[in-house]
């Protein structure tokens, strides 16, 4: 049982939060201001308040959605037929289209919903993490498991996990937009305010889903899930997604334009029945017939269907899709910007080598254990025995705040990999970490940024004597702020500038080494906060330490597969050019050509001097951005984007959300990345890795493959029966099919056959061909003429094969029933064509959900011709054996002049490709 807390006090009782002070608020919330709150008080308080989760309110309910299936125009249009055919010829026929649209619409709501639930699901499946102070510990949890009373610690990139009252604030500033729709971030601090202060302007409150962009704080949770400012008015953030991607719109569009269009030629078959004199009846049911034949009207539902089984796919494969249309954008990448610490190296840090004093050492062992020694040419090196190594070391362990932990035997970082390579580098050395910040005691620190690329940190000077700054940074940024240098002896001389960018640029950078500098300044007595103006200058450079990161193993064979699907790789880092370089050459990055070429590296200042057309010609031909801040980035997307290419761009930081939004596809990190990325992003990789954005890209152009696949088997169904009406209209004929029986085509054909293409496995060689054009259409050239010769085909026989069951003497309803299994075998005959699109062989059993969709297909067809029921509802009879061979036969045949053209298609191609190949030799 677990113990029954003290109650927390209530807010409500005395004045808000804002208007209390931070000390005040934490005894209230019964918290200690150091340890925060014990875990077993922590667990009872969750029993209590629940999770800090916001209830989902959905955006639109079941019942709205199964109306909606309702709204689509040939429905209307149907419901309207079958009021008319109710009253001409009575209830039966009525009765059977209703049925028919209701099981369609059902059908499609399930369906619909089944997409829903799988982009809902994935847009939770990632959890956001907060940092909390309990027990006297830092902890990363879930941000669902916070409580009231919590300690929260809030850096740049977090997204506020809950309403929390600041206790201190360190230059923070939060971007509220989603609670108060204010876009200019808004900075805080830690003072109580009046109590009447409107939400708005309460400075010392960060709201739950607010977005940190600057700074750090600390604060205390007063309220968390539904009593959160946001949870109360969550009807905003309802997460009501879209399923409409540019292509369902596309083909949203096409039908509207189909449906006015049959409507037209309707109007005029049914003038023409009339004037020929046929009876009311049979002129509205061939009208009906046409509209409901010719009109692919399930074709956005099942591209979006289509497009979420990608979805799925691609999750998979690590790559979480927030936003559909990415999955269509995929296929058409052309270029993909990639960041380097992380997603093409592993983001695990050793520190190798280390210049101090004018002495190099090197450093043995790998990973985060401290096993290993240094050794100064050649021999073994004690920090003790040389001063300036020493004073690198313990500038590297005290301005940090990552921590080694052992588990196991395994050694990991909490916190940055960078400074826990550096913790890892002074073990070895034989430093003391504990000892190191008990002598002396930070009293202030400036976080890391990637914009301003250092850390500092003020730290109680040694014996009473003056406070001292740490700085450790990128050596550009480091260098120019020093005045002096240590000597091997730890003794201050003159700086030698020239000397020291040396170590760095012709040393530790062209191995692919990630060089940080050290450097001290002496602060005047007293001094207990550090700004960015008091490590401006009058620096002690203290010495360099360079680090590996070793490329991910994947990354080289993923970049050579970008590069044969003509997609071009650039490596975008915050880091040295140097030591970019190297790493895009162990990887293979600029060798699209295989000709051994060396990357060509562009740094963030050379583009800063650029003018436009510079900058253009830049962005397409370098493949290494070194030294980039994210302004720069986006300036690269939009240049590229103006060179008609398609952009993928990474990015991590709080400051990439423009450059993400404005690519083509965002990418950002589950695991090393800020929320605030992660909220701009279009898709998120799960293991921050660079080969699941080519894996990405690969089931893209799959998914774009079996659309294309799906809408060339579906739409001879609907030419065939609307020529099939259209013909027997002109020819004063009695329709072949009904128009129920053209219903119940096309609803079991394209659930049954047709959607099992979005199981087609990958064709082989995807990889192998350039991306799509996006302005492209969808279906043009063969593709189109096969859609056209195969409707005529299915027409032909639909009335060749009801003309020969009459002239054998059956009843229409045998005939029909006939010419119905002639449509429905000559689709499924021809779904085994469309299982590739060019020439390629497919492996009969690579997609076994192509033969349980024709199984269905066939006990269904069976039903609809022998159970007498069926009989009834859709006019039909039974059909003798030798008919079922003859039909397929036909089917057969179709198949056999599919595939026949495809063949020569291909050979001609390939025929076409060597003659252009011998003229260029
Ligand atoms: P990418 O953009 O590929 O992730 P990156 O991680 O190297 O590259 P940044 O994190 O912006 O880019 O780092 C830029 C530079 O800042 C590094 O080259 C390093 O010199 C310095 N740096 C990185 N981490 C720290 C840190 N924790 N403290 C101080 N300086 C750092």
């Amino acid at each position: 049982m677990p113990q029954r807390p003290a109650p927390i006090p209530a807010a409500p009782t005395g004045p808000p939060a804002h208007a209390t002070p931070g000390t005040a608020r934490l005894s209230a919330l019964g918290t200690h201001p150091e340890r925060g709150l014990e875990s077993a008080e922590a667990a009872a308080r969750l029993e209590r308040h629940g999770p800090n989760r916001i209830t989902e309110r959905k955006g639109e309910g079941p019942l709205k959605r199964l109306l909606d299936q309702f709204r689509a125009p040939l429905v209307l249009v149907l419901l309207v037929a079958a009021a008319v055919s109710a009253l001409l010829k009575g209830v039966v026929d009525a009765a059977v289209v209703l049925g028919v649209v209701v099981m369609n619409a059902l059908v499609g709501f399930v369906q619909e919903s089944r997409a829903l639930q799988a982009v809902q699901a994935l847009g939770r499946a990632l959890v956001s993490q907060a940092t909390v102070i309990r027990g006297g510990q830092r902890l990363q949890l879930d941000a669902s498991e916070l409580v009231p009373g919590d300690l929260v610690l809030l850096q740049a990139g977090d997204r506020v996990p809950a309403d929390l009252r600041l206790l201190q604030a360190r230059e923070l500033a939060v971007d509220e937009s989603a609670l108060t729709g204010e876009s200019l971030p808004v900075e805080k601090q830690p003072d109580p305010l009046p109590a009447d202060t409107p939400l708005a302007d309460r400075r010392n409150m960060a709201y739950a889903s607010t977005l940190v962009t600057r700074g750090a704080a600390t604060g205390v949770v007063e309220a968390t899930g539904d009593a959160t400012e946001i949870g109360r008015i969550a009807g905003l953030i309802a997460g009501a997604e879209v399923l409409a991607t540019p292509l369902t719109r596309r083909i949203a569009r096409f039908t509207r334009v189909l449906l006015v269009a049959i409507l037209g030629i309707s109007a005029v078959t049914f003038a023409i029945g009339l004037w020929r004199g046929e009876p009311l009846g049979e002129a509205v049911l061939a009208v009906v017939a046409l509209a409901v034949g010719a009109i692919p009207e399930g074709l956005p539902a099942a591209v979006t269907i289509m497009l979420a089984i990608g979805v799925a796919r691609m999750a998979r494969r690590r790559a979480i899709i927030r936003r559909l249309p990415t999955v269509e954008t995929l296929g058409s990448t052309t270029v993909i910007c990639t960041d380097k610490t992380g997603t093409l190296t592993r983001n695990e840090m050793t520190v190798q080598e280390l210049v101090a004093g004018g002495e190099t050492f090197q450093v043995s062992g790998t990973g985060y254990a401290p096993a290993g020694e240094l050794l100064a040419a050649g021999r073994r090196a004690a920090a003790d025995a040389h001063p300036a190594l020493r004073e690198c070391l313990r500038a590297g362990v005290l301005c940090n705040d990552a921590e080694l932990a052992e588990q196991e035997g395994r050694w990991t970082v909490q916190g940055d990999p960078t400074e826990g390579a550096l913790l890892t580098a002074a073990r070895k050395a034989g430093l003391d970490e504990a000892a190191e910040r008990a002598a002396a005691p930070r009293l202030d620190a400036v976080p890391f940024d990637s914009a301003h690329q250092y850390m500092a940190t003020l730290h109680a000077g040694a014996g009473g004597g003056p406070p001292v700054a740490y700085v450790k940074g990128a050596l550009e940024t480091i260098l120019p702020r020093c005045v002096a240098q240590l000597d091997a002896a730890g003794g201050e001389a003159a700086l030698d500038a020239a000397e020291v960018r040396g170590w760095g640029e012709d040393g530790l950078a062209p191995q692919g080494l990630r060089v940080l500098a050290f450097a001290r300044g002496t602060m005047p007595a007293g001094q207990v906060a550090l700004g960015h103006d008091d490590v401006a200058g009058g620096l002690v450079l203290l010495g360099l330490q360079g680090m590996v990161d070793p490329p991910r193993p994947e990354a080289a064979t993923a970049v050579a597969a970008c590069h044969r699907a003509g997609i071009r790789v650039k490596m975008i880092t915050g880091d040295h050019p140097g030591t970019a370089a190297a790493i895009a050459r162990q990887i293979g990055l600029a060798d699209a050509e295989g000709t051994g070429a060396e990357p060509v590296t562009v740094t963030g200042r050379d583009l800063e001097v650029m003018d436009d057309a510079a900058f253009a010609e830049a962005a397409e031909r370098a493949t290494v951005f070194a030294r980039v801040t994210p302004e720069h980035k986006l300036r690269l997307v939009e240049a590229l984007q103006a060179r008609r290419h398609v952009v993928a761009m990474t990015g991590d930081g709080v400051n990439d959300g423009p450059a993400l939004r404005r690519a083509d596809i965002g990418v950002a990190m589950a695991l090393g990345g800020t929320e605030v990325a992660r909220e701009a992003a279009d898709m998120v990789l799960t293991d921050d890795n660079f080969a699941s954005i080519e894996a990405a890209v690969e089931e893209g152009r799959g998914v774009f493959d079996n659309l294309v696949k799906f809408i060339l088997w579906t739409l001879p169904t609907n030419g065939g029966e609307g020529m099939v009406i259209m013909l027997a209209m002109a020819l004063g004929v009695a329709l072949p099919i009904l128009p129920v029986q053209i219903l119940w085509i096309n609803m079991t054909t394209a659930v049954c056959l047709g959607l099992m293409l979005a199981f087609e496995p990958r064709e082989p060689g995807i990889m192998d061909r350039p991306p799509r054009d996006p302005g492209a259409p969808l279906l043009a050239g063969a593709l189109l003429t096969r859609i056209v010769y195969v409707s005529l085909l299915l027409c032909g026989a639909a009335f060749a094969v009801y003309a020969w069951r009459l002239a054998l003497g059956a009843p229409p309803a045998e005939a029909r029933t006939a010419a119905v299994a002639a449509i429905v075998l000559g689709e499924t005959f021809y779904l085994f064509n469309c299982r590739s699109l060019g020439g390629a062989a497919v492996g009969a059993f690579s997609n076994p959900w192509v033969w349980v969709g024709v199984a269905a297909m066939l006990a269904l067809q069976a039903l609809f011709t022998y159970a007498p029921v069926m009989n009834r509802l859709f006019h039909t009879a039974p059909l003798d054996a030798a008919t079922w061979g003859w039909l397929a036969l036909f089917g057969l045949a179709l198949s056999v002049v599919v595939s026949l053209e495809k063949r020569g298609r291909e050979a001609w191609r390939s025929r076409a490709a060597r003659a252009r190949g011998a003229r260029m030799s």
